[in-house]
């Protein structure tokens, strides 16, 4: 099983249009960072964590042809709104595309999105989807895998993060509820978002990310949904513990499937 990171990066991205932040004027790419987006892939499965606004572009550069299936993790407009560009998959596959999400979730996507989701009204070239609603009560199938939806809480809303076997993807999270850490037990790889120093009511710091991992103990954490306030990627990555590691665009894990 291999994880790819799509996008590491807040909602604007880096660089932030019209930025003259050394950070959005950096020359080193790992400092550029796409929406938030991850892919996971086992013999032949491939599953896309969030859709957002960068989702083609992220398909171009991975030369991904084909997908299994997307998983959300929430409604914001930087993890969904990609959406439309699941039509070139539909066109080649001819088969409805997948989506699993949460109903308030799939709900959003339907005021947004009517014309995927309307069963009438469809004009030519919209792609047909086949829904899955999720909770955590549940395990869903992929493949040959259970991937177990966890329980997280992102400012005032309750999103989803997701287990597949020891990799743990938590994005948007700012507090773990008690009963999800059965599920973060044994994690050899954990990627959580770290956004920046500052506090913010909605995402994890640095601090709040890396005490969360002490927490836990994973073999190994990745942080991701990274704002450009964090810093250069190079500096910020020197001064982390040595099992705690900045992801960035483009980055690949393989997890051995056994472990
Ligand atoms: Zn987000």
């Amino acid at each position: 099983m291999k994880i790819t990171f799509l996008g590491t990066g807040t909602s604007q991205g880096i660089p932030i249009i019209g930025s003259t932040h050394p950070v959005c004027l950096s020359d080193n790419p790992k400092d550029k960072r796409l929406r938030c987006s991850a892919m996971i892939t086992w013999g032949d499965n491939v599953f896309v964590i969030d859709c957002g606004p960068d989702f083609r572009q992220q398909m171009l550069r991975e030369n991904v042809s084909k997908i299994d299936g997307i998983l959300f993790t929430h409604e914001h407009t930087d993890h969904v709104i990609g959406l439309d560009d699941i039509r070139p998959f539909f066109y080649r596959e001819k088969k409805d595309v997948s989506l699993y999400a949460e109903q308030r979730v799939f709900d959003a996507l339907s005021s947004r999105f009517h014309y995927i989701f309307d069963s009438q009204n469809n004009y030519p070239g919209t792609p047909n989807v086949l829904t899955t609603v999720i909770d955590s009560n549940s395990a869903i199938s992929l493949g040959n895998k259970k991937i177990q939806p966890i329980d997280i809480v992102h400012g005032n809303l309750p999103i989803l993060g997701y287990r597949f076997d020891n990799l743990v993807y938590l994005t948007d999270v700012k507090k773990v509820p008690e009963h999800s850490f059965k599920y973060l037990k044994n994690i050899d790889i954990l990627v959580v978002n770290a956004l920046r120093e500052e506090e913010h009511f909605s995402h994890f710091t640095l601090k709040e990310a890396l005490a969360f991992i002490e927490k836990i103990k994973p073999r190994k954490a990745y942080l991701t949904h990274i704002s450009h306030l964090l810093g250069f990627h190079d500096e910020v990555e020197r001064n982390l513990p040595p099992n705690v590691h900045l992801a960035y665009d483009g980055l690949e894990l393989e997890l051995n499937e056994n472990i």
